[in-house]
Parts: structure tokens; sequence; C-alpha cells
């Protein structure tokens, strides 16, 4: 059984772990390779090469750090197959979803080239008579992020390619649950040319997650994953003195209005709620229909029932497994908390079957009807194929319970109506919007908007945050002995 390995200093290197846990095929149970239970000496062994690295990486001018992002983009391209393929086998889902993750990841690259124009500074001459002022922007030195299961392409993308075009170095620690995929792309950066140390990658848990938060050579981190960890990575770092953004998990809710088209709507919803077997950031979970409803409901269940469950790899699938037997048990146990509840199943999928794969983590679609708005599993992120299904009476009570909700991660309306989907936009609590969108993820050139419980920092992932997350700023003044005599 492959035992991997981490990537320090351009070499692949063993970890000093003495334990190891089996990386899994959630849908065969097949162990694909085994990841080792990394130590703080590991991430120190990577912060060392980092900042050696750093000394020379931040003085190459901007320009020439990303033509190693054009090299990157380009084999990212060449190898989306491969790479899609792996994230299938270690995550289950499906391969058009996996392939789907690599666009946005290369999206990101793309926008980090323009990283010369985007981390220009700012000038103002005479602010003063003879007196000049000016900020530019600096790199941090060694950052890292640290990154969840259910993206393991995409979401270290998100960082990585901003800290580096910014002139930082950066270390990776991927999902112990899905190390396969990193472990791919660190074969390509290998082919790149890059400086030894610019990017480095170690494998872990909770002990290396620990480690890059205390160890003062990194300055800054970013986090994906659970709201719990999230907060504790936010306040860890922080009180160590890092730079931190944690962006956490979520409990999406879509409101549909009587004015919505059935077709687009349902299709939409339903890709959204199953879409990654509900394990998605931005998965609607609660769908809250206002006013009439029959035809949405009977709608949406006929669609949710067609709905494909089997191995990602197999072209007729369109949803894959739940990433670990524990995942299985714990969404079935919150179906059966919705029951417990006074919730009706309209669609139960906890005794889903697939041939060939018995042993896998399989739940079918899932609808649950009329869940109390204030109970347990109308609370929880589920992270599962499980629509709970919802009526309230008017706009103004279906935006207020949407207000009520601990995260903010995304909130989306279907509406044929400008006028209340202004309002929807103006009054929502959350900082990822859907009108007539169901997955509403932000491409590379906009932040990833997390609110509330869904994200704790200040500066999100993406977009124009990422240059200020990944630069600091200097300010300039400056005056010159012949501009101060000429004025007298
Ligand atoms: P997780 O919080 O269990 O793990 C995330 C990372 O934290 C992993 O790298 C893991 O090794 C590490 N970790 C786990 N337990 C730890 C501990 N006790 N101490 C320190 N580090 C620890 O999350 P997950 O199950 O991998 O991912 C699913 C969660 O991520 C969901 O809640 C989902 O909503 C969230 N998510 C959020 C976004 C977003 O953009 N807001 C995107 C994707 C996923």
């Amino acid at each position: 059984m492959e035992k991997l390995r981490n990537y320090i200093n351009g070499q692949w290197v063993s970890s000093s772990a003495t334990t190891y846990v089996n990386v899994v095929n959630p849908a065969s149970q097949e162990v694909l390779a085994q990841v080792p239970s990394g130590t703080p000496a590991d991430v120190d062994a990577a912060v060392q090469s980092s900042e050696n690295a750093f000394a020379t990486w931040k003085r190459l001018p901007a320009g020439k750090r990303i033509q190693y992002l054009f090299h990157l983009k380009r084999l990212l391209e060449e190898n989306i197959d491969e790479l899609s393929k792996t994230i299938t086998l270690e995550s289950g889902k499906t391969y058009a979803e996996s392939k789907a993750e690599w666009v946005r990841a290369i999206e990101n690259v793309e926008n980090a080239c323009g990283i010369p124009a985007l981390m220009q500074g700012d000038f103002s001459e005479d602010i003063s008579l003879g007196i000049d002022e000016y900020m530019i922007r600096q790199p941090l030195g060694v950052c890292a992020c640290i990154s969840p299961f259910n993206f393991p392409g995409m979401i270290p993308f998100w960082f990585l390619p901003y800290a580096i075009a910014c002139g930082n170095t950066f270390i990776i620690k991927p999902s112990e649950k899905v190390p396969l995929t990193m472990t791919k792309v660190m074969e390509l950066v290998a082919k790149l040319d890059l400086p030894a140390g610019v990017i480095n990658m170690i494998h872990g848990g909770k002990s290396v997650v620990d480690g890059m938060l205390e160890h003062p050579g990194i300055k800054a981190v970013s986090f994906v994953g659970s709201s719990a960890i999230a907060r504790y990575v936010y306040a860890k770092g922080a009180a160590n003195g890092k730079r931190v953004q944690a962006q956490g998990g979520a409990k999406n809710p879509v409101i549909i209005l009587s004015d919505a088209d059935l077709d687009m709507t349902t299709q939409i919803v339903v890709d959204s709620v199953y879409g990654c077997a509900g394990q998605r950031c931005l998965a609607a979970s609660t769908i809250i229909t206002v006013g009439e409803h029959a035809n949405f409901t009977e709608s949406l269940v006929e669609l949710s029932r067609k709905r494909s469950t089997g191995f990602g790899l197999d072209e007729s699938v369109q949803m894959g497994p739940v990433i670990t037997a524990d995942s299985k048990t714990r969404v079935n146990s919150l179906i059966e908390k919705g029951i417990q509840e006074g919730g009706r199943l309209l669609l139960d999928g906890r005794d889903a079957k697939i041939s060939g794969y018995e042993k896998g983590n399989f739940i079918q679609p899932t609808i649950i009807e009329d869940i109390p708005l204030h109970g347990e599993i109308a609370g929880t992120e589920i992270f599962g194929p499980v629509m709970s299904l919802v009526h309230i009476n008017t706009i103004e009570e279906a935006i207020a319970y949407v207000n009520g909700n601990k995260y903010g991660n995304m909130a989306c309306i279907f509406t044929s109506s400008g006028l209340h989907a202004r309002r929807f936009r103006n009054e929502a609590d959350a900082g990822n919007i859907g009108i007539n969108i169901g997955v509403a993820a932000p491409v590379a050139q906009f932040p990833f908007s997390g609110w509330k419980e869904s994200f704790f920092g200040d500066l999100h992932g993406q977009g124009k945050h990422a240059i200020e997350f990944f630069t600091q700023t200097k300010v300039v003044i400056e005056r010159w002995l012949k501009e101060w005599t000429r004025k007298f």
C-alpha cells in the first residue's frame, strides 16, 4: 500500500509521523493509499524551506512570478482528466463534478496572472509642497492553507495562486480524507522549475493544524471547513499574531415564490440540493415555498426521484456517495430526527442499494416536508442529499426566517418579480445571494463572501480581497532637498 509523502523544498520526503490512516474510496471502500498523521516537526521542516525561498522569491518581479502560473495553468488543463478521476476516486463525487472543480481552480490561476496590475500601489504628488506620498504592497512571508474534504482540487486554489503571485511562499495541508488530489498537483508543481520551497505540502490532521497555528514563521492562514474548527483556527491563529481568514459551514435557504418558473426552478433547485451529494457549502438545504406551492412540491419530488446514484466514474450516474460511513450514519440520524420532530418523508433515500457497490456510503435523494422551522434539523448543517421543504405564507416572513439563520453563506430566491428579487437582495443576511440561481458561487474576480457563522475574519478568499489578504501595505512620504529649496 502506497504511503503518501510530503512535498518539501522540491523533494518528496517521508513524514515524521508514526501513524498512518487509510484513504478510502467512499463508493467501494477500497483503500487507495495511506496518509501520514503528520507532526509539528513536519510543519517546521516546511516552514524552514518556505522561509528560505521567500528571501529570493519576493525579489523576483511580479511579471516573472506569474510565468510559473501560466505554466501551471497549462499543466492543469493537460492533466484535467487524471486530476478529475483522482477527485472522484477519493471523494466520491461524479466525474463531471470533479472536472467542474478544476475549471474553477484554473479560473483562479488565470485571475492571479493579473497580479502585476492588481497589486499596484497608489501615489499622491505634492501632499505638501515638494512632498509626495505613496503606498506599495509587499508580500507577508510564509502563508498556509488548511482545506476540507469536499473540494480537494478547487479550494487550495482560492488562495495558492494569489499568495505566490504576490510574492509569498505557500504551504498546503490537504484534508487527510482526500490527500491524493493535491499530491497529484504537487507532481505537476515539480515540473514547473519553480524555486524550491515556494510551494510545499504537508499531510496530517489536528496535530499539523496546531503546529501551523503555533509556528512563528507562518504569517497568514487560510482555512476552509466546518464552523466549529473555523472558529478555533481563527481564534488560535489570531492569538499567535497571524492574519487569518476562516470559512465555515452553512445551511442555505432558498425561497420559491409562486410566480417562479416551475421547470427552471425545479431543475436548478434539485441540482443545488443534490450536487456533490449535498456536500457543498453552497448546497441548497432548506427550500421555502411562499404562497401556492402544490405544483412545486410535486415537481421537486418527481425530479429528485429520478436522480441516479452510484459510482462517480459511471457515466449515467448523477450523484455519488457521502464521504465516510460515519457521515452516512450522521445524515441518516438527522433524517430520523426530522421525522421525530414531525416532518413527513416525501422521498426516503436511506435504504440505498447500489448494485456492485453494496458497501458504499450511499444515500439517495431524500425530501422531508414540514419540519418545524426552529427545530434541530432546520438549524443543522446536514451535508448530505436531503431537502427540507417548508411552507411560509408571506415573503416578509420568509425573509425574516432566512435572517434568523445562524449561518450566512448563501441565500437564494426564485421569482419572476424584479421588485421581490430586489428587496430580497437588499434585506437577506447572507454574503452570497442567488436570484434565480441555485449555487451562488462567485467567480474568481469576486470574494467568496460568507457571513455570520460561515466566516471568521475580514478578507475573504478570491478577488480583490485575496490581494489585500496576501499583501501588507507600506506608505512612504518622500521629500527631496532640491524640491525643498525651490520653494524659497
Ligand atoms: P473539517 O472542519 O472537519 O476539516 C477541515 C480541515 O480542518 C481539515 O484539513 C482537517 O484536517 C482540519 N481539522 C479537522 N478537525 C480539526 C481539529 N479538531 N483541529 C484542527 N484542525 C482540524 O471540515 P470537512 O468535514 O473537511 O469539510 C466540510 C465542512 O467544510 C462543511 O461544514 C462545509 O460547509 C465546510 N465548507 C465551507 C466552505 C466555505 O467556503 N464556507 C467551503 C467548503 C466546505
